[in-house]
């Protein structure tokens, strides 16, 4: 394995890990010999069949919602005292909600915006937060967030959504410049489709044949691609990349 690339001895929270991108992430960290701490939100079933595919020892499962302001801070304080110290934090659960202008009530409408800002963008901070404090105290530390191309490209049926993935990557770009005189770096990656139960039925059959096609590569990403990505982000060597966005769109959105 590249040196640089084996994370031996190191701790790493993944939220959102019992499925989907948070699961590869976590499954491509311990493939590369780190302890991780899988979050997830509320299905114990899948985060237990997560948990058993990772390699290696000593991992841990953290039920908590991260909309939660105290079920976050809990969460960071067993990690802590389970691992010791955590070097690398991925913010990626996340929801996305249908409510298009046109057809929803307003109740509705004020739903929608209040869950998912307060899950993929408030959940974020404070638990960036929470851990930003141990990093501080430890001497350094990696945040990776999972943000969207809707944050540029628009999300005409899910406008909070966007907007919180365009909150994601404007607070990382801030952070990243708060903490890195701490040693303390913070990358965004901002996926275009991914095969997950998120995207799963706009997948399906001839509109799903839509969305692969606004990528030259005719398919969308898998949580694979996005994991590697992430796993190259918290190793060392990267601190110079500190407050970038990469996309990871196949080509679909160029900016
Ligand atoms: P997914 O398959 O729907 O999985 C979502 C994960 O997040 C699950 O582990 C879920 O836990 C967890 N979660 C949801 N709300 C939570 C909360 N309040 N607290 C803690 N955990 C919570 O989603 P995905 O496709 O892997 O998406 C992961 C991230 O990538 C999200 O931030 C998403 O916005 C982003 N993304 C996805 C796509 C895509 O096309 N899939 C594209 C761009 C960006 P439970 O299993 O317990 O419910």
């Amino acid at each position: 394995m590249d040196a640089l690339l084996d994370f031996t001895g190191r701790t790493v929270l993944v939220t959102g890990a019992s499925r989907g991108i948070g699961r590869a992430i976590a499954l491509a960290f311990a493939a590369r010999g780190a302890r991780v701490a899988l979050n997830y939100r509320g299905n114990l079933a899948a985060a237990e069949e997560t948990a058993a595919a990772l390699a290696g020892t000593g991992h841990m499962l953290i039920p908590a919602d991260v909309a939660d302001p105290a079920a976050v801070t809990r969460m960071l304080d067993s990690t802590i005292e389970q691992f010791g110290r955590l070097d690398i934090l991925v913010n990626n659960a996340g929801i996305y909600e249908d409510h298009p202008l046109e057809s929803s009530t307003y109740e509705t409408w004020l739903d929608a915006w209040r869950r998912t800002i307060d899950t993929n963008l408030i959940g974020a901070a404070n638990t960036m937060y929470c851990a930003g404090q141990y990093m501080l105290r430890q001497g350094g530390g990696r945040i990776i967030n999972i943000s969207s191309r809707g944050a540029y490209r628009g999300e005409p049926a899910a406008p909070a959504y966007g907007a919180s993935k365009a909150g994601m990557n404007a607070m990382s770009q801030s952070l990243a410049k708060a903490l890195a005189p701490y040693n303390i770096f913070v990358f965004t990656v901002a996926p275009g489709w991914v095969d997950t139960d998120m995207a799963e039925s706009y997948l399906e059959g001839q509109k799903g044949d839509l969305v692969r096609q606004q990528s030259p590569l005719s398919r969308v990403a898998t949580a694979d691609e996005i994991a590697y990505t992430v796993v190259f982000l918290a190793s060392s060597g990267t601190d110079y990349l500190t407050g970038s966005v990469i996309d990871m769109n196949g080509a679909s959105h160029l900016r």
